[in-house]
């Protein structure tokens, strides 16, 4: 394996426009709390959505 092929390798593990979808999700005291995968590569997030007329932040980093 070249160098290039490692690095083209990371790059497409780790960066990519993620296709959350989410998986389940429960309402707390603060608000939605929404369990998301990607579904290209299974990283896993949850996010935090206040409102339902703002977009989700994220709660944790991503893992996978
Ligand atoms: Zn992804």
């Amino acid at each position: 394996m070249t160098d290039s092929a490692t690095e083209q390798s990371r790059h497409a593990d780790g960066v990519h426009e993620h296709g959350w979808l989410t998986e389940s999700s429960h309402r707390t005291s603060e608000g939605q709390v929404l369990y998301v995968r990607c579904a290209s590569c299974g990283v896993r997030r949850v996010d935090l959505q206040i409102h339902a007329f703002l977009p989700p932040h994220p709660l944790s980093r991503e893992r996978g």
